[in-house]
């Protein structure tokens, strides 16, 4: 499943689930874009240099990707230094949150902003710029929380529910112009996301899953270089469940 001569974009690549399909992409023979919030941060410089040991061209990026007008200048310069971008991973987000009577307006405006809109900004730039050459493929990063309405985090819920009928709506839409979409619903993916939860709630967790474990976000990279490989290239408009078996 090569990647070679591919570019690819992450956002939110500095850590985590990010920076594990970066380095999967990269892995896989593709050079790859990274950004989030804070440049000045050691670890998307990190992420880059890890890339450039692989072998492979990178650019880190500052950018918010709540923000239009900094997510169209960031994919200018990615093309202009690295090509065009072939495959977008649209993994930058927020976890946690309240229960629905407890959030403010300011909450709910914050997870869509993040969680949802982000991914309507990114993959409407780079699907406009994927259209002209006729190929392209859109992974974001969705949850097990937009499949099912957990008693807690019910913003997220809704904008990962969101996620998933945009990628619909996009494999559906942008077919004719030679672009795929897909998504990865994880439940638990062993990251600084769910640090905040603590070990004995995780390992709790952790006994439910038939599996017997949290996905590591190697998993999740994996199932992204496939999808985004020619070996996926009749699979579009669909979410991958990743649980362990805890949703079968
Ligand atoms: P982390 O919190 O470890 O990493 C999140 C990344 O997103 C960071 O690089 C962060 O950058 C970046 N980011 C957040 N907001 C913005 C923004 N406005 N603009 C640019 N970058 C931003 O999260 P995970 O790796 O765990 O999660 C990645 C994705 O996977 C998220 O969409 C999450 O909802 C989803 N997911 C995670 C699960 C889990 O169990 N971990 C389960 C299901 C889905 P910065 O350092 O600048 O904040």
């Amino acid at each position: 499943m090569s990647l070679a001569g591919k570019t690819a974009l992450v956002t939110g690549g500095s850590r985590g689930i990010g920076k594990a399909i970066a380095l999967g992409l990269a892995d896989a023979g593709a050079d790859v874009a990274v950004c989030d919030m804070e440049l000045e941060d050691d670890e998307l410089k990190a992420v880059a240099q890890q890339i450039k040991k692989l072998g492979r061209r990178t650019l880190a990026n500052k950018c918010d990707v709540t923000k239009s007008s900094q997510v169209d200048r960031m994919i200018e310069r990615v093309e202009s230094t690295l090509g065009p971008v072939g495959i977008l991973v649209n993994n930058a987000g927020i976890g946690g949150g309240a229960r629905l009577m407890d959030v403010s307006n300011e909450e709910w405006d914050r997870y869509i902003a993040t969680d949802l809109t982000s991914v309507f900004y990114c993959s409407r730039a780079v699907g406009m710029r994927m259209k002209e050459r006729h190929q392209g493929v859109i992974i974001s990063i969705a949850s097990a929380a937009g499949l099912r309405g957990f008693s807690e985090r019910n913003t997220y819920n809704v904008a990962k529910a969101g996620v998933i009928m945009l990628t619909r709506v996009m494999a559906r839409d942008w077919a004719r112009f030679g672009i795929r979409a897909v998504a990865l619903a994880p439940t638990y993916v062993k990251t600084e996301m769910i640090a905040r939860l603590g070990e004995k709630a995780l390992a709790d967790e952790a006994a439910r899953i038939p599996l017997g474990r949290l996905a590591e976000p190697e998993d999740l990279a994996s199932a992204a270089v496939f999808l985004a490989s020619d070996a996926a290239s009749y699979i579009s408009g669909d979410t991958l469940i990743l649980d362990g078996a805890q949703l079968a």
